[in-house]
């Protein structure tokens, strides 16, 4: 199958990009970041990658990531909208210009993409959209007014994909991912160890592990092999979903 993926320069992006190309599957990285894509390109020696750079919130950019894919591998057969970023601030701190721009990087970014690579898919009789959503997508979280917002209109987006793509073989989920053992959260620990004067592990257990049922980060690699299998033919009749995958978070 010919996997594009956005924001596939870096953490879990990168590693569901690299998993299915483990698999034999012809995959296109794409990032904004043009740096971090070479850095990859010059790691990953594979006949079956291309690298593509795209900022999903330029709508031509989004037709050309579709468009250049097909015109190599020949079809695009799964669309993981992957690509984001955060910023927290309290609702009357929060900038609208960093709001608008995450709406539009998180929810604007996976419209076009998809509006892009549905007729293709509807043409083939083939296609699986994953969304990369987060439990930030079922509840709301004090000081993540965007990230929400964003996430939360992502899996209305999932269900009207689910919906109009039933009749082509075409399947929608979003995956909601917890605490995932990413440079970001990693980095966002060391800030928290920095301001409570405690070493990056201390944190992650006195303030980070207090929250998850099973004290620990969720790998990267869970991540990919839930994407795997809802790209697989096992997943045909699954659409429309949000899959949860948090270490027990949200059982609470
Ligand atoms: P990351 O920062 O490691 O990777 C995100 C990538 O997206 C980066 O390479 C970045 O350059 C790219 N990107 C940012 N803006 C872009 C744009 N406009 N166009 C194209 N690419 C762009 O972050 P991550 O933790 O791997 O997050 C990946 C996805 O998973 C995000 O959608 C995030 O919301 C979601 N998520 C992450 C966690 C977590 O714990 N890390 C939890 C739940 C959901």
């Amino acid at each position: 199958m010919v996997i594009v993926i956005t924001g596939s320069a870096s953490g879990i992006g990168l590693g569901v990009a690299q998993a299915f190309l483990q698999e034999g599957h012809q995959v296109v990285f794409s990032d904004l970041n043009q740096e971090a894509l070479s850095q990859v390109a010059a790691t990953t020696p594979s006949k079956n990658a291309i690298f593509i750079p795209c900022d999903v919130s330029s709508e031509s950019a989004c037709q050309n990531l579709i468009q250049e894919s097909h015109k190599v591998f020949g079809s695009v057969d799964v669309l993981i909208n992957n690509a984001g970023f955060q910023h927290v601030a309290l609702l009357e701190d929060f900038p609208t210009e960093v709001f608008n721009k995450m709406l539009q990087v998180e929810l604007v970014g996976p419209f076009m993409l998809t509006k892009c690579a549905f007729p293709l898919m509807k043409a083939q009789k083939f296609g699986r959209i994953l969304n990369m959503a987060s439990i930030n997508g079922l509840v709301g979280f004090a000081g993540k007014a965007a990230y929400n917002s964003a996430k939360h209109g992502l899996l209305g987006l999932t269900k009207v994909c689910a919906l109009e793509g039933a009749l082509f073989n075409i399947t929608a989920n979003a995956i909601c991912p917890g605490y995932v053992d990413t440079p970001l959260v990693r980095n966002q620990l060391a800030d928290l160890a920095k301001t409570r004067q405690m070493s990056a592990q201390e944190a992650l257990e006195k303030i980070l592990y207090p929250l998850i049922p099973q004290k620990r980060l969720i790998a990267i690699e869970d991540i990919a092999k839930l994407a795997l299998f809802l790209a697989s033919d096992a997943a045909k009749s699954i659409t429309g979903q949000p899959f949860v995958i948090d270490g027990g978070y949200l059982a609470q």
